[in-house]
C-alpha cells in the first residue's frame, strides 16, 4: 500500500511481507545452500540429448571448471565473457567463475563481430567460452585489437580451431585445487550488457548480493511470489544470456530444487514436444511465443497437460494474447513478470505465482516484489504519484545495479541520490497494487491535436504496445508492431506493421477500421503496412528501430 516517507512520495510495496534475505554469501553458495535436500535430483536436462545432470553433478562440474579457470590464471574481479547459445557449459561456466570471484559477461552469440568485440572490449575480458562456429567473430577486427590466444584465452565446447583450447582443459580440473577467494557480497558477479534497444549498450553490473536478493525476492520465504517445487520442470528457451532466463529461469531453479530444461534455440515443433516428453510444468515466454503458442495450429496437436505456470516477460503482454493463450493452457495459471537488467532484473511479478496466491488482473505485471519500493513519478516534475495515474516507474531495492561501467554519467542519470532507479518505462499502479506497463517513455507517440474543447494544440499519447495488443487479438494477424510517422499537421501518427496469418485478403482499410473502432481518434492508424515478418531481439522485443529505419525508405514493403 501506498505509504509516505521522508521525500513525501507514495511508496508502493508488496503485498507480501519482506523476508529476511542472507545476501551476505556469495551468489553460487546461496543457490547451491539446500543442495543436500535434493542431490540426486535432475537439476539440468539437455534437450536435444536427453542427458540430465543431478544437482550434486552439477555443483561437483562447477567446482572443476572453477578451478580449471584458476588454473588458467583467472583470478578474482578478472571477466570471463561467455558467447553460446543455451546448454550445460554456459551454466557451468557462469557459476565456476562466481565461485573464484570472477565476473561473467554473456553476450549474444548472434553479434557481429563488431558488436562483440565492442562488449569484449568494454568489459576488459580475459578469457571467452564459445562454439568454434563463433571464434572468427574474435579474431582481431583491427591492428590495435587484443590478439586471440596471446591477450586472450578462447575456450571452445566442441572441436577447438586453431589457438583455441578445449572445454575439457577447465572441466577436467581436479576440484581440490579451487583457490580459496573472499567474496564480498558487493563484488560484481554478472555483467550483462542492456538491451541496446534503445541507446548504445552499457554494461551493467550486478553484485553478488543484487543477485542474490532477486532471486530470494522470488522464490524465498514461506510464501514465495513464484512457487517452485523440487518436482518442477523448468523450460529453458530463453536465451541464458540475457538475465530474465539467467535469473528467473537458472538461479530461481537452482535455488529452489527445479530442473532446467534446456533448449539451445526456439523451434515450435521442438519446443511443443520436449514440453510433451518432459512434462515442462513451468514456462518461462516472452510475447513473441506467447505468440506462437496461442496462434499456431501445430499446438493443438501436443500434450500441454503439465503446464502449471507461464510466466511471461521482457515486453509488453496484451490482455488479448493472455486470453488467447488462456484457452490453449486452460489448467495454468498465467502472468507476467516485469524486468529490466538493470533492476537485477525483477521489479514485479504476478502474485498468482505463490504459493498462497493473491487474485491478479489479465494484462497486469503484477506487485513489485518484496524488500524492494516502487514509485511512479510525473516524468516532467519528477514528482511522486500515486494509484492509477501513469508515470515513469522506478524502483529501490539491494537487487538494482551498481551502475553502468565506466559510465558514471549514464548511471548517475539513471539511479538519482535517493537510490531510485528509473526505468524509462510508463505505468501506473491499480487500486489492488497491480502495476500495468503502458510503454517506455521513448516508445510513446506524439500527436498533437487540438482538445475537443479548446482551442490549445496539445500532446496526446499513443502507446504502441496498446495498439499492438488490438491488433494481435485480429484472428487474421499474425504479429504487428506500430510506430511512429512523420506527419506536417500532427507531428507523430501511429502506422503498423501488419503480418497476415492466412493469405492476401485483410485489407488495409479492414484493418484500419478494426483499431478506429476501439480506440480514441488520436489512436487511430495512418497507414498499415503488410509484412513477412516482425523484427524482434531474441529476449522478444520488436526492434523499432529496424522497422522507422524501413519507414524512413521510400517503401518500407520488405
Ligand atoms: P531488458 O533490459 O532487456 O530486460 O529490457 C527491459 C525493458 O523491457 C523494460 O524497461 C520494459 O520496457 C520492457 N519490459 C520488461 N518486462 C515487461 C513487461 N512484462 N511488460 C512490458 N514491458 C516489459
Amino acid at each position: 500500500n501506498a505509504t509516505t516517507t521522508t521525500t513525501t512520495a507514495s511508496v508502493f510495496k508488496s503485498k507480501l511481507p519482506d523476508i529476511t534475505i542472507s545476501n551476505n554469501q556469495p551468489l553460487h553458495t546461496y543457490c547451491f545452500e539446500n543442495l543436500s535436500q535434493f542431490s540426486d535430483r535432475p537439476c539440468l536436462i539437455i534437450g536435444s540429448t536427453g542427458k540430465t545432470y543431478t544437482f550434486a553433478e552439477t555443483h561437483l562440474i562447477c567446482l572443476k571448471i572453477a578451478a580449471g579457470l584458476s588454473n588458467l590464471g583467472i583470478k578474482k574481479g578478472d571477466c570471463v565473457m561467455i558467447l553460446l547459445q543455451n546448454c550445460a557449459e554456459f551454466i557451468f561456466s557462469f557459476i565456476a567463475a562466481s565461485m573464484i570471484g570472477a565476473v561473467t559477461t554473456t553476450a549474444n552469440p548472434f553479434y557481429t563481430s563488431a558488436e562483440v568485440f565492442k562488449q569484449f572490449t568494454a568489459s576488459r575480458a580475459k578469457l571467452i567460452i564459445t562454439q568454434s562456429l563463433y571464434v572468427e567473430k574474435l579474431r582481431e577486427p583491427g591492428e590495435n585489437y587484443p590478439k586471440l590466444g596471446d591477450d586472450f584465452i578462447v575456450i571452445t565446447v566442441d572441436d577447438p580451431p586453431e589457438k583455441c583450447l578445449h572445454f575439457s582443459v577447465i572441466s577436467e580440473a581436479n576440484e581440490t585445487e579451487i583457490p580459496i577467494v573472499s567474496i564480498d557480497p558487493d563484488d560484481p558477479v554478472a555483467l550483462p550488457f542492456s538491451s541496446g534497444t534503445t541507446g548504445l549498450p552499457k554494461g551493467v553490473i550486478l553484485t553478488h548480493k543484487s543477485l542474490v536478493t532477486s532471486v530470494a525476492q522470488q522464490v524465498d520465504g514461506e510464501n514465495p511470489n513464484l512457487y517452485l517445487k523440487p518436482e518442477d520442470v523448468v523450460l529453458c528457451v530463453l536465451p541464458l544470456f540475457h538475465i530474465y532466463s539467467l535469473n528467473s529461469v537458472l538461479l530461481c531453479s537452482l535455488r529452489a530444487g527445479a530442473a532446467v530444461l534446456l533448449m539451445q534455440k526456439f523451434e515450435i515443433g521442438t519446443l511443443l514436444e520436449l514440453i510433451q516428453r518432459h512434462r515442462v510444468s513451468v514456462a518461462a515466454v516472452v510475447p513473441p511465443l506467447v505468440l506462437a503458442l496461442a496462434k499456431n495450429p501445430i499446438v493443438e496437436k501436443f500434450d500441454l497437460s503439465s503446464i502449471r505456470v507461464v510466466l511471461s516477460g521482457a515486453a509488453p503482454l496484451g490482455k488479448e494474447l493472455e486470453e488467447a493463450l488462456r484457452s490453449r493452457v486452460p489448467q495454468a495459471v498465467l502472468g507476467q513478470g516485469y524486468g529490466m537488467t538493470e533492476a537485477g532484473p525483477v521489479l514485479s511479478m504476478c502474485l498468482a505465482f505463490a504459493k498462497q496466491p493473491f487474485p491478479t488482473k489479465s494484462g497486469s505485471c503484477g506487485t513489485v516484489v518484496r524488500n524492494a519500493e516502487l514509485k511512479v513519478i510525473d516524468p516532467e516534475t519528477g514528482c511522486s504519484l500515486g494509484y492509477n495515474q501513469p508515470g515513469e516507474i522506478c524502483i529501490r531495492g539491494s537487487q538494482i545495479m551498481t551502475g553502468y561501467l565506466n559510465d558514471a554519467e549514464a548511471t548517475a542519470t539513471t539511479i538519482d541520490v535517493e537510490g531510485w532507479l528509473h526505468t524509462g518505462d510508463i505505468g501506473y499502479v491499480d487500486d489492488d497494487d497491480e502495476i500495468f506497463i503502458v510503454d517506455r517513455v521513448k516508445e510513446l507517440i506524439k500527436f498533437k491535436g487540438f482538445q475537443a474543447c479548446s482551442p490549445y494544440r496539445s500532446n496526446f499519447f499513443v502507446p504502441p504496445a496498446e495498439l499492438e495488443a488490438l491488433l494481435v487479438s485480429h484472428p487474421s494477424i499474425a504479429d504487428a508492431a506500430v510506430v511512429p510517422q512523420k506527419d506536417n499537421v500532427a507531428g507523430e501518427v501511429p502506422v503498423a506493421f501488419v503480418v497476415r496469418s492466412n493469405g492476401n485478403e485483410l485489407t488495409e482499410e479492414a484493418v484500419k477500421e478494426f483499431i478506429a473502432k476501439q480506440v480514441v481518434f488520436y489512436k487511430r492508424l495512418h497507414k498499415v503496412y503488410f509484412v513477412h515478418a516482425i523484427p524482434k531481439s531474441p529476449s522478444g522485443k520488436i526492434l523499432r528501430k529496424d522497422l522507422r529505419a524501413k519507414l524512413a525508405t521510400a517503401s518500407p514493403m520488405p
